[in-house]
């Protein structure tokens, strides 16, 4: 095999490492970010929160509703027990009564709101609570996926990399040397020839320099430097 031959094999082998390494980089980009499951779990304790917060508030009405219960009982118990006799003070009672009553009616309808939203916060939480769980289960499964990619490319790597190792065992070290350096200043170091044109630079070859390829001497493009590879 021509030495500019097993470069440019060499070459392709390491375009082909880099593609694959890029994929292994972004495969463990994308198992690192859950992000879709941290925002469902933080919905979730979100619609929770909002949910206790209103039963709270609800418990707080009822023992409100309760204590004055307890106190018109005591008041009316009083008022009809025959034990007051004064207009003035019987009047003052009723009074009382009957402003807690209000009040009670008022608590009583806040009562009634509240309860809606309880209701309302408690499907928020079944339904966020689904969603995580969707989210999660697709998650899963993503998972799994990637960490078969990941683990296909690591042995994809290693293979390719075992491979560029045994092209490189059979390239003296001075033109391995200089296939990296031209490498490093061109990105791409071999160039195909193809109907006598260096597609590296795309410029017509001399026809010597044709001839020297073909014997399998290792040839520069006159152009861009490449060492020239014919099929
Ligand atoms: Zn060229």
């Amino acid at each position: 095999m021509s030495i500019a031959k097993q470069l440019f094999q060499l070459q392709e082998l390491e375009l082909d490492i880099d593609a694959k390494e890029r994929a292994l980089q972004q495969v463990i980009v994308r198992l690192g970010d859950n992000q879709s499951v941290v925002s469902a779990r933080a919905k979730l304790a979100q619609a929770q929160q909002h949910l206790e917060e209103l039963k709270k508030q609800q418990r707080d009405i009822e023992w409100e509703i309760d204590d004055i219960r307890s106190k018109v009982s005591v008041l009316e118990e009083k008022l009809y027990s025959g034990r007051i006799t004064s207009p003035k003070e019987l009047t003052s009672l009723q009074q009382d009564i009957e402003l807690l009553k209000t009040n009670r009616n008022k608590l009583d309808d806040r009562a009634l709101e509240i309860m809606e939203q309880v209701e309302l916060a408690g499907t928020g939480v079944a339904a966020s609570s689904g969603e995580l769980k969707t989210v999660e289960a697709e998650w899963g499964r993503q998972h799994r996926e990637l960490t078969m990619e990941k683990a296909q490319l690591e042995t994809t790597l290693a293979d390719l990399k075992q491979q560029r190792e045994q092209i490189l065992a059979n390239i003296d070290p001075k033109t391995a040397a200089f296939y990296y350096e031209l490498k490093k200043k061109k990105g791409q170091a071999a160039a195909k020839v193809e109907q006598g044109i260096c597609r590296g630079c795309r410029i017509s070859l001399p026809t010597a320099d044709l001839v020297r390829a073909r014997s399998g001497s290792l040839v520069q493009c006159s152009s861009c430097g490449r060492i020239l590879y014919l099929p």
